[in-house]
């Protein structure tokens, strides 16, 4: 059997497994008791967690805690609504739109780590929300809506398909005349990266004018590991470059030091930053978020001018009418018919002249 799925066969997801690898709490057990709710883990990233702190933040995504059954300020319904699935638009349960020419095809509710902060928890975690994930509904309709020139493969975690599953998607959506990029979204590089195999990057690997594009989601430092570089520079070897797609949350990586070398971390395993999220109002995870400005903030304090540009991410809300970029708001200082007055992150000023059009 392949690595990685001895990985998910050895699924650390019972308070026995995981007290080989951690000295569980008392209110670690007691939600891992008590709550009606998927959680696990990879053997390989359960044991980046710290045996004796509670506050580890790797421990904290994969742990289930007390605090999910809060829920301040939670959205009830919280997918219907983000994925706008209860519009007039009929289309596939495997099918969430919030744009004219791109879509997110969901091909499955299984992970390889049930992350506690997810914004999909009532269907990948919690699973009060049940969805059909049938591959060829979802195709036949791309298919059908030719304004559709980007498909983002999403679940659940896509790349715990097999590789003739994997293989099959590719194929048919290249088929599709009016398709011009696939992207996957998975965690599968930081949780899981025996899953980037040599059959895996030969299904991905031939070159095609239709591009592959992988995004994952590392949200610490101390995700990174030899491993993730490994398959994060296989991936890029076939062709497939590779983005993160973090998000803020609270107590993990919202602090300039972590923020700062998590990003810079990232770009020394060729990792790209993409976006930073702002933690979504899904219900029973008010516990990992912070204010809005947080994110911007960060940007400000943390990345731009402090370190490399490329480490920059985009800090977004993802909402039900599309993602909302956030910008630090201190560079244009002051504009009148002659100049602009722009600051740097050290505070310090110059000018700019301003050209009528
Ligand atoms: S891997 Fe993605 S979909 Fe799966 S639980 Fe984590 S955040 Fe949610």
């Amino acid at each position: 059997m392949e690595k990685w799925m001895e990985q998910l066969q050895n699924s650390v997801n019972t308070l026995r497994r995981l007290k080989e690898f951690i000295n569980v709490t008392s209110e670690e057990e007691k939600a891992i008791t008590d709550l009606d709710t998927k959680w696990g883990t990879t053997p390989y990233f359960a044991s980046l967690m710290a045996r004796d702190d509670p506050d580890c933040p790797v421990r904290r995504q994969v742990v289930p805690s007390m605090k999910e059954k809060e829920n301040r300020y939670g959205i009830p319904n919280y997918l219907i609504w983000k994925e706008n699935r209860a519009t007039d638009e009929v289309r596939p349960d495997s099918i969430a739109r919030q744009y004219y020419d791109r879509i997110a095809f969901t091909v499955t509710d299984m992970c390889a780590n049930y992350c506690r902060h997810c914004f999909r928890k009532e269907l990948v975690v919690d699973r009060d929300l049940k969805l059909r994930f049938d591959v060829e509904e979802g195709l036949a309709w791309i298919r059908e809506h030719e304004e559709i020139r980007d498909v983002l493969i999403t679940g659940g975690d896509p790349f715990i398909l097999s590789d003739d599953k994997i293989e099959h998607l590719i194929r048919k959506l290249r088929e599709i005349p009016h398709i011009e990029m696939i992207r996957f979204g998975t965690r599968t590089p930081i949780v899981l990266p025996h899953r980037i195999t040599d059959g895996l990057k030969k299904t991905l690997s031939p070159y095609h004018k239709v591009p592959i594009w992988v995004n994952t989601q590392c949200n610490h430092p101390k995700e990174i590991t030899e491993k993730t570089a490994q398959a994060v520079y296989g991936l890029l070897c076939c062709g497939v470059n590779v983005g993160n797609q973090a998000v803020l949350l609270k107590g993990i990586n919202d602090d300039v030091k972590t923020f700062r070398e998590l990003h810079q971390k990232l770009l020394s395993v060729r990792i790209r930053p993409y976006y930073v999220f702002y933690c979504e109002p899904a219900p029973g995870i008010d516990h990992f978020r912070t204010p809005v400005e947080k994110g911007a903030e960060l940007i400000r304090d943390a990345i731009r001018g402090h370190t490399t540009g490329l480490a920059q991410p985009m800090y977004v809300i993802a909402t039900n009418i599309g993602k909302i970029p956030l910008v630090p708001d201190y560079y244009i200082v002051n504009k009148t018919e002659k100049e602009y007055t722009l600051k740097n992150y050290k505070g310090e000023v110059t000018t700019l002249p301003n050209i009528p059009e």
